[in-house]
């Protein structure tokens, strides 16, 4: 018998549990959270893009607090948390922020998140999470929709674009392996597996490479242009070679937006050549897929309708807040053929005419969050046709950064695809040639960006495009208008004199 003492058993009668909240006092947190939050949505366009804070000093606001013992009172709590956020975050909701593939996160998500984990479905199995569950499907659906993928595919939520892409890739990687990859391994086998995929490719593939045991020398780079789209008589010539020298080619993994500057590899082309080698075609549409949806979108882009697996990523061009990741694969089976198996501690297999999704069996997490109902509730909050629009003219914005950039004397214009610009400050009547001058520009624009990043008038971030360090504008930010990109090339100038007087001084 538990709690002989009596005192012990009359808490556990009317427990009550210090985490435990009345109905009231959930309320009034909640509602003084939600007006501390519109208040800080309201300022966010007055505000720098960031204060720009160190490690020290936020180290040293923290202190060296000790692990609390005791609680506190919720509301204060609550107050001091949301000031400190707000005083020293980086903001990536800021209209002026452009840099990485970061977006302005929907409102409507963030309602959604709080929503979600106040009822706390297990998205894992259907029997846990029986509406949300249905509504990830939907979901899915509606993405797949969205971006013009076959339809009767499957899919997955998953918490971001790398994670998107690895689950891809071992679908590819347990479809094409000539043996049982899942019960095997790579062990037993002598004959090396490759991998194809330009070296424009964001860096999960060296991650999914490492982890799924090929290693990162089962990677072929294939070279790219300088706007950075794989080259596929390249390609192809390193595949015979690979065939030739008794090496298994599973997969090409193609990039729809690379991240440097936004190109979209000749999907058609690439597609003509798995299927000609009977490869499994993998899309990285992480940044450019929602793109697929307008209908003036290239037909490259538009092809990543025929991959095999496709990843995309709603926390970025589809304004979801993090986390949100999504994985598509043409043939439904090909997520449980990689992931599920069946343990004695789940029986999840209801009667019924229609199977339940057990989404724990399509992928590697086991207990999931609902991530799905952000992106679910943003499309029926504004509708695609909205989707479509804020994609167009984030786009169009920036184009009317390259355009600005182009009339600029002092600015020279690199790249642009979808909506990342890639450009750099060099000083009026600049006199170098060669390497001397590839170097001196790049030290100077190197600078120059770490001094505008600290201003916090506007962010962006860079690329190395065959050597040169260019600034890189990517927008996917619905808070972001005309006047916010016009605003950039006189920054940037103002401060690239300041950055070149500076480095003059100290350049021999
Ligand atoms: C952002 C990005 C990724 C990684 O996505 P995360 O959501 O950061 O995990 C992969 N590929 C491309 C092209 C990306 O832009």
């Amino acid at each position: 018998m538990i709690g002989s003492d009596s005192e012990e058993t009359g808490d556990l009668v009317s427990r009550q549990a210090p985490l435990e909240m009345t109905p009231e006092a959930f309320r009034d947190a909640g509602h003084q959270l939600v007006d501390d939050l519109a208040d800080f949505l309201g300022s966010l366009p007055s505000r720098k893009v960031t204060s720009s804070p160190t490690v020290s000093s936020l180290k040293s606001l923290l202190g060296q607090a000790p692990l609390p013992h005791e609680g506190t009172d919720t509301l204060g709590l609550l107050k001091e948390v949301t000031a400190q956020m707000v005083a020293h975050s980086l903001f990536n909701g800021h209209p002026r922020f452009w840099g990485y593939v970061t977006s302005s996160a929907a409102p409507i998500g963030a309602l959604g998140d709080f929503l979600a984990s106040t009822l706390n479905p297990n998205v894992g199995a259907w029997q846990l999470s029986p509406l949300a569950s249905e509504i990830e499907v939907q979901t899915i659906r509606w993405i797949a929709e969205f971006v013009g993928y076959p339809e009767g595919c499957g899919g997955l939520m998953v918490s971001g674009g790398n994670m998107a892409n690895f689950a891809g890739f071992l679908a590819g990687r347990k479809a094409k392996t000539p043996w049982d990859i899942r019960k095997e391994g790579l062990q037993n086998h002598t004959t090396p597996v490759c991998v194809y995929c330009s070296d424009a490719t964001h860096t999960w593939v060296q991650k999914a490479a490492d982890l799924f045991g090929l290693g990162t020398g089962a990677i072929r780079w294939i070279p790219s242009d300088r706007d950075q789209r794989m080259d596929v008589a390249a390609l192809e010539t390193q595949i015979a070679a690979d065939l030739e020298k008794g090496t298994i080619p599973l997969l090409v993994a193609a990039t729809a937006g690379t991240v440097g500057t936004g190109a979209v590899d000749p999907i058609q082309a690439i597609a003509n050549v798995c299927e000609r080698y009977n490869l499994w075609l993998h899309v990285d549409g992480a940044y450019g897929g929602p793109a697929a949806a307008l209908p003036e979108a290239s037909d490259d882009l538009k092809a990543i309708r025929r991959a095999d697996s496709l990843a995309l990523d709603p926390h970025k061009w589809l304004y979801s807040p993090l986390e949100a990741g999504c994985v598509l694969v043409r043939d439904p089976k090909a997520l449980p053929d990689a992931f599920s198996f069946h343990p004695d501690y789940y029986r999840f297999d209801l009667e019924g005419e229609e199977p339940p999704t057990n989404f724990y069996e399509l992928g590697l997490q086991n207990s999931r969050g609902f991530r799905a109902l952000k992106v679910w509730l943003a499309f029926r909050q504004v509708g695609s046709k909205a989707f479509v629009k804020m994609i167009r003219q984030d786009i169009r914005l920036a184009q009317a950064i390259h355009a600005a950039v182009h009339e600029h004397p002092e600015l020279e214009a690199f790249t642009r695809h979808l909506s990342i610009v890639t450009f750099r400050y060099v000083p009026h009547g600049l006199d170098m040639t060669g390497e001397t001058r590839q170097a001196y520009l790049n030290q100077l624009n190197e600078a120059l960006l770490e001094q505008l990043q600290k201003e916090g008038d506007a962010f962006v971030s860079n690329a190395v495009l065959k050597g040169d360090y260019v600034l890189r504008a990517c927008i996917v930010n619905f808070r972001t208008a005309l006047q916010d990109v016009l605003a950039l090339p006189e920054l940037v100038v103002r401060i690239g004199r300041q950055q070149a007087a500076l480095l003059g001084k100290t350049v021999s």
